[in-house]
């Protein structure tokens, strides 16, 4: 089994991964730190101090691979079996990421990014022939993370509905 988890930095596919992994024994790679042990990229942006992933030898990495969990912001690029797309409020990225040593720009760009779920549309409008699970980690455990992610394993429904814009308007 493929797995991608992706979302937005600070929905805890870090976390989530490192627990599910140990779940199902199967290896975790860290996009992140694979781009650049690998040279994934195809050059550094140094505007915004990263790599610019190169999706073509990222999928030329996982080419022949089987049981594997690929977390990070591109992975659902990557062709595997399912996508997680970990979600969390726009206010709890903000206090996730406020822990890191990121720029205050960096933060609010992540919270925007999430508030309008940049990345959960990007994996709907192109998941290929994955399924899709969509998971609110915003009231919930890792564990319980990765205790949902293992119910759809197993072939259940998890789908969260998400969707913060109309949650601002509704007053919530
Ligand atoms: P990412 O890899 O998406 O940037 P991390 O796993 O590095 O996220 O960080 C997420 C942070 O949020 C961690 O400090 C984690 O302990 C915390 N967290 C709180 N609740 C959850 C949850 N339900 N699922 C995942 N992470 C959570």
């Amino acid at each position: 089994m493929r797995i991608a988890i992706t979302g937005t930095p600070g929905t805890g596919k870090t976390t989530v991964s490192r627990i599910l992994s140990k779940k199902l024994s199967y290896p975790v790679y860290s996009l992140s730190e694979l781009v650049k042990r690998e040279k994934l990229y195809s050059e550094f942006d140094e505007r915004r101090n990263s790599y610019v992933v190169d999706i073509e030898k990222l999928k030329g990495f996982f080419k022949g691979k089987e049981n594997f969990i690929a977390e990070g912001l591109v992975s659902h690029y990557i062709p595997v079996d399912l996508i997680v797309v970990l979600r969390a409020k726009p206010e709890t990225i903000r206090e996730r990421l406020k822990e890191r040593n990121y720029s205050k720009e960096k933060v609010e760009e992540n919270v925007e990014a999430e508030r309008i779920g940049f990345i959960a549309t990007e994996v709907f409008e192109g998941s290929g022939k994955a399924r899709v699970v969509q998971i609110d980690t915003t009231r919930r455990t890792p564990e319980e993370v990765a205790g949902l992610i293992g119910r759809a394993l197993k072939g259940e429904e998890v789908f969260d509905d998400v969707d913060w814009l109309e949650d601002e308007e509704g007053g919530n």
